[in-house]
């Protein structure tokens, strides 16, 4: 039994069949790619697994426990954290202001500004942003603005933001989209560093193989809606089936 199992997962938009029959099992303590052309599901199957959309058909089980049915906070609340695939931070506040909404979010389950106004008085939830800022190697920009930051470095923030909240299951979707082969690299290395440092699933939905065959223990590859292979990455990479997936594009 993987933490998460998701079974004969099914979801239509008006006449198009975005997902259909999609089975996968993640293990726990292993990173599981889901790699496919671009339009073959993969966003929508990860807003399937945290509560954005509700899959017409099928379960999704997290560490034994339905999310079906649950809002997103709850699955947040469950162990479940999601780095977006454009970045999501808000780039007027600092780079410690941004770190505290997760905090507070999976502490109140929502962030409230109250909150954020006594925050003074929130020593703890301080105390937790810096210190998962300075495993980050972020700890000297914690006065930045968000805005300010370099792609690579939003990302880390982003990851960083997820981080705090101690979640045992890490999504991310495209988390190198758009950035140059540097960022690229130095996004590559901090998510190898996480899954060997921390007891830490991650499935990461990828475009870009170079990210994939670096990263993943296991590769699940989504086309038109459906998983065509699973396997480990030494056999996705010369698989006909994949490559013929990928030609059209
Ligand atoms: P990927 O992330 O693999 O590129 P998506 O999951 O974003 O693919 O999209 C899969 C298909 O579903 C695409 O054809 C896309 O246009 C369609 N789609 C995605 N979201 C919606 C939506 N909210 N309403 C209608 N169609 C959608
Ligand atoms: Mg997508």
């Amino acid at each position: 039994m993987g933490i998460l199992e998701v079974k004969d997962v099914g979801k239509r938009f008006g006449g198009l069949q975005a997902l259909s029959n999609v089975n996968l099992s993640v293990k726990e303590n292993t990173v599981h790619a889901i790699i496919g052309p671009n339009g073959a599901g993969k966003s929508t199957l990860l807003n399937c697994l945290v509560g954005k959309l509700i899959p017409d058909t099928g379960s999704v089980m997290f560490d034994g426990q339905s999310v079906l049915g649950r809002a997103p906070y709850e699955i947040n609340q469950m162990g479940i954290s999601r780095v977006f695939q454009t970045p999501e931070i808000f780039g007027e506040l600092t780079v410690m202001e941004n770190m505290l909404i997760p905090i507070f979010a999976m502490r109140d389950g929502a962030f409230r500004m109250h909150a954020y106004e006594t925050v003074e008085n929130e020593r703890e939830v301080i105390e937790q942003a810096e210190q998962m800022l300075e495993e980050m190697g972020m700890a000297d920009k914690r006065h930045m603005h968000s805005a300010s930051l370099s792609r690579g470095d939003k990302r880390r923030l982003e990851i960083a933001m997820c981080l705090s909240q101690k979640p045992r299951l890490l999504l991310l979707d495209e988390p190198t989209a758009g950035m140059a082969r540097a960022d690229t690299n130095n996004t590559i290395d901090l998510l190898k560093q996480i899954s060997d440092e921390r007891d830490i699933t991650i499935a990461i939905i990828e475009h870009d193989m170079h990210v994939v065959f670096s990263l993943a223990d296991r590769i699940t590859v989504l086309a038109q809606g459906t998983p065509l292979v699973e396997d480990e990455p030494q056999n996705i990479r010369g698989n006909p089936k994949v490559r013929e997936a990928y030609l059209g594009e």
